[in-house]
């Protein structure tokens, strides 16, 4: 396992879309390691592979409920909503308040390739939405209500 490189607000890869895996060889798998650890050094709730300047749909969520990986997720149900403070950490020294829906139902595959589907709701819903947008080239500044400095 290796940590690798989180790339910041202004580099480009970060605003393309992120395409299909359609391996699930050892390469993905070390990919998600790798993305595990980096995750784990920068003591973020998640980690979406654009993010390590790779263009695949995989993102990873390490928060109180538990640790997720996903590999081309869907979000297939949306319900509710909430209001409260995103942080990236491919945007240093910023916070925001964003909306997100409370609760999703999402499918999505392992490493391995299994499908399976998640239902989460308030924060890891919050993180989970936060990483989806990575795959799409969208960053939570774009949303935010508002957005201010903040120390680190
Ligand atoms: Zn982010």
């Amino acid at each position: 396992m290796a940590i690798r490189n989180i790339i910041q607000i202004g580099d480009e890869t970060l605003r393309k879309k992120s395409f299909p895996v359609t391996d699930f060889g050892e390469k993905t798998r070390a990919l998600i390691d790798d993305m595990k650890e980096t995750l784990k050094k920068a003591e973020g709730a998640g980690l979406a592979a654009p993010q390590v300047g790779v263009l695949r749909r995989i993102f990873i969520v390490d928060v109180e409920d538990g640790y997720y990986e996903c590999v081309n997720p869907v979000i297939t149900e949306m319900k509710g909503k909430q209001v409260g403070e995103e942080a990236c950490l491919s945007v240093r020294g910023r916070q925001g308040v964003v909306e997100r829906p409370m609760k999703i139902t999402v499918t999505a595959q392992d490493r391995f390739g299994k499908p399976f589907k998640v239902k989460v709701s308030g924060f890891t819903a919050r993180a989970f939405c936060h990483e989806y947008d990575h795959l799409d080239g969208i960053l939570y500044v774009d949303k935010a209500k508002s957005l201010e400095e903040t120390r680190d």
